[in-house]
């Protein structure tokens, strides 16, 4: 993204870091493959993947929005976030794995289906989980985004489909400014319950059980994907939640249990977001450590 962007290469380099430690060597780990451009037509239109390709640059970089820049690596990386995130999702609905987490940048959930925003161009969640539905067969996916931004670009994707829920939760105000608990969706698939600046895990803890984790049970999903952004720590600097590694390590928890009851216990981890480089590793590592069962 160039010098002095948040969203920075030594994200990765602190996660596969702290990845490193001996409880977590039983892991499979897989470098992530090219995205196949079906797989991303099937949440973005042609002319969109095209203008993309046209818009990255051989040197330099090129702003697409006032915080979303190209450079020369930019559109491999997101090549590969996205054939991660179906790489994961092929491995899980296979079961040559139990579940899987993607460290993936760019993030995707602020891409809409033809706008790249907030650091995202491809939308990796929304291309799991039409990936899991196109090739695996799964009939319903919902989408856990706990990212302390709302996922704009995914509630846009799915909107009006009716077999993929999508549920948030995130500081508000703040960018992208969307999320509001009223936005749910033509089919009431779309679940936002938004947070406001200074709230705790208790917080968090709270609204996941009210709003968000029986609607996620009763829609039965075959697949839960997690857009695990880890930006709502307390200590992140782009964002005001206090969060700890304990409360994604719960959400993760309890998505993991809904799994188990309604989708043979499949769920696909994406990073999304997460600033602050030691919360960010620790945080993942809760996380990881979570979906091991450990
Ligand atoms: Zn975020």
């Amino acid at each position: 993204m160039g010098p002095e962007h948040p969203e920075r290469p030594d994200r990765i380099r602190a996660i596969e870091r702290i990845l490193e430690h001996e409880r977590f060597q039983v892991l499979l780990r897989e470098q992530a493959p090219y995205g196949e451009r079906d797989a991303i037509l099937r949440a973005h239109p042609e002319a969109y993947v095209a203008a993309l390709e046209r818009a990255a640059p051989t040197e330099g970089i090129v702003e697409l929005d006032g915080d979303t820049t190209m450079m020369p690596a930019t559109l491999e990386a997101a090549m590969r976030a996205a054939g991660g995130a179906t790489l994961a999702v092929d491995e899980v609905m296979q079961k040559i794995v139990a579940n899987a987490f993607v460290a993936m940048r760019p993030p995707g959930h602020h891409a809409e289906r033809a706008t790249p925003m907030g650091f995202c161009f491809f939308n990796n969640a929304a291309i799991a989980a039409r990936h899991a539905q196109k090739a695996h067969g799964a009939e319903r996916v919902a989408i856990m985004d706990f990212d302390v931004h709302h996922g704009n670009g995914t509630q846009d994707i799915f909107w009006s489909d009716p077999t993929v829920m999508y549920c948030s939760t995130h500081e508000m105000p703040l960018y992208p400014g969307t999320g509001a608990a009223s936005e749910r969706g033509e089919y009431d698939t779309i679940v936002n319950a938004p947070l406001p600046a200074g709230a705790n895990g208790d917080v968090f803890r709270e609204a996941m059980e009210i709003a968000i984790l029986p609607r996620i049970e009763e829609f039965a999903p075959d697949l839960v994907i997690i857009s695990a952004g880890f930006d709502a720590h307390r200590l992140d600097p782009l964002a005001n939640l206090r969060l700890v590694e304990a409360d994604f390590a719960w959400a993760t928890k309890k998505l993991m249990g809904i799994a188990d009851r309604k989708a043979n216990g499949r769920v696909v981890s994406l990073l999304e977001g997460g600033y602050d480089l030691e919360a960010l590793a620790r945080s993942a590592a809760a996380h990881v450590m979570t979906l091991m069962g450990t």
